[in-house]
């Protein structure tokens, strides 16, 4: 197993993840921003990176391979961004789940949604409606995805005092603390008291699908509570796997380079890393 924070090549990641690949079932997890896709100012602009569409979709349509999108998105959101069936997309960081189908039209998904207090509910409405009066900044831009929001401001022109007025607002809006806050880079989420996060969500597909191997890669400090998991697991002899931490701009926070296995340098990286697996898996198959 290659350690430290340092960014390793992707030949590297594949010698790392050769002795994972014979392995059935095996579980393919992956995070879309800044994962799939390379970080843009606006949330709504994100799109993956066109070799990790073929990648996972090669990898989707392999025997006992499955292969999950974990987003903080909604699933529907991410699943239209990937557009890749025989994928399950389990979004808003593991509260969402669906399956869709080969063939099936993201936009028609219908995920199952976990239960949440109706006074989250609102609350997470509410914040949605009355946060962009007191922010009225064209970097500020909510995303609502019930039972709870996320406020973004990625193209802040000064993030550190972006991120400080996001938070003075919250505090005024919901000074009671109804919602539980969980920052990630440049996002503020707003969630419903114990709602699922990444590694819960993470923790629920080994157990479900029972994988001798997994492949876990992400960016930000929810992926890194599922880099947790997966290491607690591999301790526990539960399964194996690697976490591959994904860096996109010099901003990763050390956590998840620390939580990780291997890091690789960037998105375009992670998805050469998936083709290379999925090429290794199918040799007969040709991944440009
Ligand atoms: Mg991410």
């Amino acid at each position: 197993m290659i350690t430290g924070r340092e960014p390793v090549s992707v030949n590297a990641a594949v010698e790392a993840a050769a002795e994972h690949l014979e392995r059935r079932p095996l579980l393919v997890v992956s995070d879309f921003d800044g994962t799939l896709s390379k970080i843009v100012n606006d949330p709504w602009g994100a799109s993956i990176i066109p070799l990790g569409r073929r990648a996972l979709r090669a990898l989707a349509g392999m025997p006992d391979v499955h292969v999950v999108v974990l987003s903080g998105r909604t699933s529907r959101d991410v699943a239209s961004r990937v557009r890749v069936g025989g994928v399950t997309y389990v979004g808003n960081h593991g509260m969402e789940r669906a399956f869709l189908p080969r063939g099936a039209r993201p936009e028609s998904l219908v995920a199952d949604v976990d239960d949440a207090s109706h006074e989250a509910i609102h609350a997470a409405e509410r914040m949605g409606v009355e946060m962009p009066r007191l922010i009225d900044e064209p970097w500020f831009i909510v995303e609502p995805k019930p039972p709870s929001v996320a406020f973004h401001w990625r193209a802040a022109p000064d993030i550190d005092a972006a991120s400080a007025r996001v938070m003075a607002a919250v505090d005024q809006l919901d000074p009671d603390c109804v919602l539980e806050r969980f920052q990630g880079r440049r996002v503020l989420e707003l969630r419903p008291p114990g709602a699922v996060a990444k590694g819960e969500a993470f923790e629920r597909l080994v157990s479900e699908l029972a994988p001798r191997s997994v492949f876990m890669l992400g960016d930000d400090v929810s992926d890194a509570m599922a880099f947790t998991e997966l290491r607690r697991f591999r301790a526990a002899g539960v399964t194996d796997g690697i976490a591959v931490a994904v860096q996109a701009r010099a901003e990763v926070p050390e956590r998840v380079l620390e939580a990780a296995d291997i890091v690789l340098a960037s998105p375009v990286d992670a998805t050469r890393f998936l083709a290379a697996l999925a090429r290794r898996l199918s040799p007969v198959r040709t991944l440009a």
